[in-house]
């Protein structure tokens, strides 16, 4: 019985009556077995630690279900297909996002480093955003063209008994691995909601109404990188009492667990936060400051701002529009806003389950399973939100594994980094209500002295999260032969 598939140039068949003939912890089996590393799921944490691992000099054979077998929310076969947003977030050092990226960047992370490059970034003002299918594609051609990765087309059904392994299968895990993790960690499946925004044909709006500008004017393109569609307090009113009134999809059965009410606070659909106040969407993400309308000189009670999705600036998501709304509804509703009458969806929003394990109870904040140290899990599955923190996560599993196997210790890196406060709170964090956790300032620890002024506090948490991940990056810079 082949006990394992080895890669490609390693011919071994390993039998497994001989395995446990030798005793299956014995060091021979164990170094056999360490040759190279399972990564399960090619999204943002998957695709990073692949290329983290085998810039490290370790074999990745690197396991995607697509195209096979969907989830509910991918559309492309890409590996690193953003789902929802094309924005990563701010950029500005000083913003607990932009501090995230900073030290991704300083880690040598290939995801920053694609979704920053020439032809994949669009201008999105202070943020980092993409085109997401040249952004995909190329994060794909990295890992494909990488000589120490395979990628393997292939469903994971079962978590692997041994061997290096990490999980990093996201929010959309499949049903039967989820049932596996859920067997290993005796724990049942947590599942609540999440919501996409939708995305229109920018030909289709109507720019007699609209108009573009950055908010404040910070935006990077003289004329503006948003366009604005403006509201006057009685247009607002009749898309708020629309919105209240239209039809929500109704959740299917597997997902109406005890979490139903739940979803990522900073992906709020526009009904959940309408259902609020009235006013809540006026003070989020319709808020006009910063937005004068060129059209009036005034500036308006209420803006739906676009953002360019594809270099081509062909397509715009409606910024924090996220909705579970019914499409036909949801059509309805999005035409009373002024500009978008006729519009063209080329998406609607959607509901969609999100599956993570309980960390603080389970993982080291290695990223390692508590239980068995050549088990990580990275991504969404791990708690940790956000694109940018998802790969963050992978990057650290990524060197962790590598490390292990060449038989060095893992990392934990010193909470006072972003990328170390985030996987110190989803370990840390009270597990009877542990819920998922972005890059944020909240979660380092305090300053001292501490700094009163909010942007001097920001400053002086982002220069000690460099300083203090400095004497790492020697030590976790991957050597270039290795990569060979
Ligand atoms: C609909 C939706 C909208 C979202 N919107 C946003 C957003 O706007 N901004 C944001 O920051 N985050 C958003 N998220 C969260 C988002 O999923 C994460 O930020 C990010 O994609 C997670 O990265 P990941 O690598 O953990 O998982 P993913 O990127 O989902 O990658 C997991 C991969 O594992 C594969 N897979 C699953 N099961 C198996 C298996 N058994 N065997 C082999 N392969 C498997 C999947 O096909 C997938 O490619 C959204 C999530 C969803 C589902």
């Amino acid at each position: 019985m082949v006990f394992r598939d080895p890669p490609d140039g390693f011919a071994i068949l390993i039998d497994i009556t001989q395995y446990h003939a030798v005793g299956g912890n014995s060091r021979f089996w164990r170094t056999l077995m360490a040759e190279y590393l399972t990564i399960i799921g090619g999204g943002l944490a998957g695709s990073e630690a692949a290329w983290q691992a085998a810039q490290r000099g370790v074999a990745v054979r690197l396991f995607e279900m697509r195209p096979g077998r969907h989830t509910p929310a991918h559309v492309s076969d890409q590996l690193a297909e953003l789902v929802c947003s094309n924005s990563l977030g701010s950029v500005l050092i000083d913003r607990a996002p932009g501090l995230l990226k900073e030290e991704m960047r300083r880690l040598g992370s290939l995801i920053i480093e694609m979704a920053e490059s020439e032809g994949v970034r669009v201008p999105a003002g202070g943020a980092l955003a993409v085109d997401r299918e040249r952004f995909a594609e190329g994060v794909t051609a990295r890992l494909v063209a990488h000589p120490n990765i395979k990628i393997v087309r292939e469903e994971v059904r079962d978590v692997p008994s041994d061997g290096a392994t990490i999980i990093a299968t996201g929010p959309l895990t499949s049903d039967a691995l989820a049932q596996s993790i859920a067997a290993l960690t005796g724990e049942d499946h947590l599942y609540f909601y999440d919501a996409l925004a939708p995305i229109v044909e920018a030909d289709s709006i109507d720019m007699s109404k609209a108009y573009r500008a950055s908010r404040y004017d910070r935006g990077e393109s003289e004329e503006g990188d948003y366009i604005n569609c403006p509201l006057t307090e009685a247009e607002y009113e009749r898309f708020v009492d629309a919105l209240l009134a239209a039809e929500r999809v109704v959740p299917r059965e597997f997902e109406a667990l005890d979490k139903a009410d739940s979803y990522f606070e900073g992906c709020l659909p526009i009904e959940v936060i309408a259902s609020r106040g009235r006013e809540a969407l006026a003070y989020g993400p319709m808020r006009p400051v910063g937005l004068r309308n060129p059209h009036t000189g005034k500036r308006p009670y209420a803006v739906v701002q676009l953002r360019q999705d594809n270099v081509a600036g062909s397509l715009y998501n409606l910024v924090g529009f996220q909705t579970s709304l019914k499409w036909g509804a949801q059509q309805a509703v999005l035409s009373l806003i002024p500009g978008l009458e006729e519009a063209e969806w080329l998406r609607m929003g959607q509901m969609h389950r999100n599956t993570f394990i309980n960390s603080p109870s389970l993982l080291h904040p290695t990223m390692q399973f508590r239980a068995r140290d050549d088990l990580f899990f990275a991504g969404q599955i791990v708690g940790a939100e956000g694109y940018a923190g998802n790969a963050a996560t992978g990057l650290l599993a990524g060197i962790n594994a590598a490390r292990l196997l060449a038989g060095q210790p893992a990392i934990t890196l010193p909470p006072t980094t972003m990328l170390g406060a985030l996987c110190h709170y989803v370990t840390h964090a009270e597990p009877k209500s542990f819920q998922p956790m972005k890059a944020n300032f909240g979660i380092l620890p305090p300053l001292e002295p501490p700094v009163r002024n909010k942007r001097e506090r920001y400053t002086a948490y982002s220069e000690r999260a460099l300083a203090d991940l400095a004497p790492f990056l020697a030590m976790l810079t991957p050597q270039p032969e290795a990569a060979l």
